[in-house]
């Protein structure tokens, strides 16, 4: 039995961190290994008023699943695969189960679970769908929401219910948000509901996918070449990423198979359209003689290695600075990706002016959804990295983008939400939190 909270110090200070950077230590952390058990410490949390913060594998970059408030939910333990239905395309599988996994069982029965995001193999299922996780491929199909079909949840009573998509399409049966619940619980940080198992939909196993790396000798070329990928009726690329100047070069310094200079665009297509890329490629002034295959599971996972390369060493920065007040400062803004090119180039300019050094910049062009990250080396580059960073949100907020793509809120992020939505909107998700959780114990601290 694991429902009851623990709080020597050295079990309350393994929960105390995640990829943020930012360090709460809970007042206690239970670890339970059933529904029934989650379903007990929320329902005795509630009677104590306690605040509860749900947690998977603990890798938020935004401080969501660390709290130094009341208890540290963990739902590690929760971790078995229940079931995969081949011909329903459908598995069901615990909160506390590692994305990885799941995928791998599914590639066993010629299937493929999407949702992608780098962290994969460190990532639960359940923060995967209360962050909405995403990744290079959710270019071609969509970010986990779409993914998820049933949510089993327990509440913020301690009741536990069952949630499925209806199916449905046509309803006019009152408001858009109340039809399917499923989404309320898609993104929400933990705020509404503990996910302690769901249904997850599957696709088939492509057969053949190849994957390119285009060098580029300059950013404008990369990002015009983006843009042409995405409106071509010739290439249909799952994914495409961008790497900067910086970002080629630390991905160079760790796997070595990248260009030795200039920028660098990598796409992912299934099925063989190698001259049509390579055309395209031609007409944005790619380096064409020195593009790189990737052909076979084997080699993508490879390029898969070179692009988790970057937020990693980037950690690694990040961490060496604590000690000094410093760390690294991610951002997540996205934009209409046609405008991505116009908003890297605003924010490198901010970036001069307030004399700090450039972000590296890399990731998901096809979404016009760029990480870029800073490394601060002490608390004075922090507060003028922050600075640069709030400024670049409002510009990408006026460009018609947000100011979180993938990684959630959190608590980092949170002073940066009313630069996006208005005080209706936010309005309207105060309601629906104080409805699904009126004594506002669930994650307190996330989003809000
Ligand atoms: C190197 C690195 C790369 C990353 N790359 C990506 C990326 O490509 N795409 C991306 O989207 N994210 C990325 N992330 C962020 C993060 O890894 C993902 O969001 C991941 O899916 C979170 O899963 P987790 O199990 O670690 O959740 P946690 O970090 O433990 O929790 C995240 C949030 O979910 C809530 N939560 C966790 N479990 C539950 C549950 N069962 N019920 C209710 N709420 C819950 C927590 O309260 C918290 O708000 C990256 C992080 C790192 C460190």
């Amino acid at each position: 039995m694991s429902a009851r909270v623990e709080t020597d110090d050295d079990i309350r200070l393994m929960f105390a961190a995640d990829a943020s950077g930012l360090r709460y230590v809970p007042e206690g952390v239970a670890r339970p290994e059933s529904v029934e058990e989650v379903m007990e410490v929320v329902r005795r949390a509630a009677d104590a008023k306690t605040p509860v913060t749900p947690a998977g594998m603990q890798t938020s970059t935004t401080g969501a699943s660390i709290t130094g408030e009341g208890v540290l939910l963990s739902l590690r333990a929760l971790s078995p695969i229940i079931d995969i239905d081949r011909q329903a395309r459908l598995v069901r599988v615990s909160a506390g189960a590692i994305l990885g996994d799941v995928k791998r069982l599914a590639a066993a029965e010629g299937l493929l679970l999407a949702p992608d995001p780098t962290s994969e193999e460190e990532s639960s299922v359940g923060g995967a769908i209360a962050c909405n996780a995403s990744g290079a491929r959710t270019l071609k199909y969509g970010a986990t929401r779409e993914h998820v079909q049933s949510v089993k949840v327990v509440l913020a009573s301690g009741e536990v219910v069952d949630f499925r998509r209806s199916g449905l399409e046509k309803n006019t049966a009152g408001y858009a948000f109340a039809h399917e619940p499923v989404d309320w619980f898609v993104g929400s940080e933990g705020t509404l509901g503990v996910v302690v198992e769901a249904e997850l939909s599957l696709l088939p196993l492509p057969e053949r996918v190849i994957g390119l790396e285009i060098p580029f000798a300059n950013e404008r070329d990369a990002l015009a070449f983006v843009v042409a990928a995405r409106e071509s009726s010739r290439v249909f690329p799952r994914c495409l990423e961008y790497f900067d100047e910086l970002a080629v070069e630390i991905a160079r310094n760790s796997e070595g198979l990248v260009p030795d200079s200039g920028t660098m665009v990598y796409v992912e297509q299934e099925a063989e359209t190698l001259d049509a890329w390579l055309a395209l490629s031609e007409q944005h002034n790619a380096q064409v003689d020195d593009v790189r295959v990737f052909d076979g599971e084997q080699a993508l996972a490879t390029a898969r290695r070179i692009r988790h390369a970057v937020p990693a060493t980037m950690n690694e920065r990040g961490s060496g600075h604590r000690h000094a007040g410093g760390r690294k400062v991610s951002t997540d803004w996205a934009v209409p990706y046609r405008r991505l090119h116009e908003a890297i180039t605003m924010s490198r300019e901010l970036a001069r002016q307030a004399g700090i050094a450039q972000a590296v910049t890399y990731g998901h062009a096809g979404n016009g959804h760029p990480h870029q990250n800073y490394i601060a080396r002490n608390v004075e580059e922090l507060e003028a990295i922050e600075r640069v960073v709030e400024e670049t949100l409002r510009s990408v907020v006026a460009m018609g983008g947000t100011v979180s793509a993938e990684h959630g809120i959190g608590k980092l992020k949170r002073r940066w939400l009313p630069l996006q939505l208005s005080p209706i909107e936010l309005g309207v998700m105060r309601s629906v939190k104080r409805e699904l959780d009126p004594l506002g114990i669930l994650a307190p601290g996330n989003i809000f």
